[in-house]
């Protein structure tokens, strides 16, 4: 039998590349996708990874139960993906309500339409390292307690403790990735490594003179979607759900990545970089590092690819598509 998938947030960088993972081991791909005006909006990555025609859209939005309840009536997965979120962490500050509509209580709003039309769907939660916040150990793990710094990292917190919920009242076999910071050619504009490689590539191709930056000092664990896409599959497979931190196990800051990126394109960083403190936060999250050894030792994964072949490959990518 052919496996069934529903993707929330199918339209986003994780979304795309898990699309691309599940039609490869010949899953059924639906998505769900909110209704915008423009249609080349909401396909873009998927024709990016060319495979916008093999992934089936279905009408929703995390924020219409009713819609959700529908959704899986008619699709019947035997695994959901809740990817969907105001993903943001700056616009959190300015969509603090919207974020929690949509970040927290929309993550309820999947879990009850599985419980109510397919409680024996697989259920996966895209949790985030945000949650750590300010950081309680040095290294992060599941076992780390939390402190979220922002009003996504709340709203995160929120969607992974009612998936912990929903698996011990209900019994759904609802995992939650601890995913930390995770990049590619098909990463939002908005977020700083998608922002650096862009501006490298228009600054190498005479488009632009500058790069502005907030907090340079920030250190991320930063990992490829494509690997970490992965581990989410994995998490699905295994017969007993549970929680996992993926991560590389390793952190850098801002300015080295940054770096990284002129160094691709023989550029001096230091040429370009203005620090523009209408850029920084409210509140920062200022080092991250995960602990993936839980995620090794029970999924077998591990990140593959690592940070200088990563903004390698987003400096290409984006040189190509401002070169078209
Ligand atoms: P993106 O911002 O690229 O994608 C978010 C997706 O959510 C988009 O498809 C968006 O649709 C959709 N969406 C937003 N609001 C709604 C709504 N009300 N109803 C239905 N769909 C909605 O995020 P990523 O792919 O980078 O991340 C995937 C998930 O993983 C997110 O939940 C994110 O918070 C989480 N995460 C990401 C990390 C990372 O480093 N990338 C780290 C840890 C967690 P549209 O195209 O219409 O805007
Ligand atoms: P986040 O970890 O989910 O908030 O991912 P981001 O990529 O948005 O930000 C990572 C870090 O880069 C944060 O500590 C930001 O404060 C820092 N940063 C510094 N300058 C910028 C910038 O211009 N844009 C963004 N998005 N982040 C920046």
């Amino acid at each position: 039998m052919t496996k069934r998938a529903l993707i929330t947030g199918v339209t986003g960088q994780d979304g795309a590349y898990l699309a691309q993972l599940l039609l490869s081991k010949g899953y059924d791909v639906f998505g769900l996708v909110r209704r915008s005006s423009h249609s080349e909006v909401t396909d873009t990555r998927l024709k990016w990874l060319g495979i916008d025609r093999d992934v089936k859209i279905v009408d929703g939005n995390l924020l219409d139960l009713s819609g959700l309840i529908r959704t899986l009536k008619d699709v019947r997965p035997d695994e959901v993906y809740n990817l969907a979120a105001q993903s943001f962490v700056k616009s959190s500050w300015q969509q603090p309500i919207l974020t929690g509509e949509v970040t927290a209580l929309g993550v309820t709003n999947i879990l009850e339409a599985v419980r109510l039309e397919t409680p024996e769907a697989r259920f996966y939660q895209a949790s985030s390292s945000e949650m750590y916040g300010l950081i309680q150990e040095d290294m992060q793990s599941e076992t780390t307690p939390f402190y979220p710094r922002s009003p996504y990292a709340v709203a995160k917190l929120y969607g992974h403790w009612i998936t912990v919920n929903y698996r011990e009242s209900f019994g759904i076999h609802a995992s939650s990735g601890i995913l930390f910071n995770h990049e590619s050619p098909l990463r939002g504009i908005e977020f700083v490594t998608r922002k650096v490689t862009d501006s490298v590539a228009r600054i190498k191709l005479g488009l632009a003179g500058e790069l502005r930056l907030g907090n340079i000092d920030a250190k991320r664990d930063w990992g490829h979607s494509r690997d970490y896409v992965e581990a989410m599959w994995l998490m699905l497979q295994q017969d007993v759900p549970d929680d996992y931190v993926v991560a590389t196990g390793r952190t850098t800051t801002v300015r080295d990545m940054c770096r990284v990126a002129f160094q691709h394109v023989g550029l001096a960083m230091d040429d370009y970089l203005v620090i523009d403190p209408a850029l920084f936060r409210p509140a920062e999250v200022d080092v991250l590092l995960g602990n993936p050894a839980k995620a090794k030792a029970k999924l077998g994964w591990e990140a593959k690819t690592s940070l200088e072949e990563m903004i390698a490959e987003m400096v290409d990518a984006d040189l190509k598509r401002l070169s078209r």
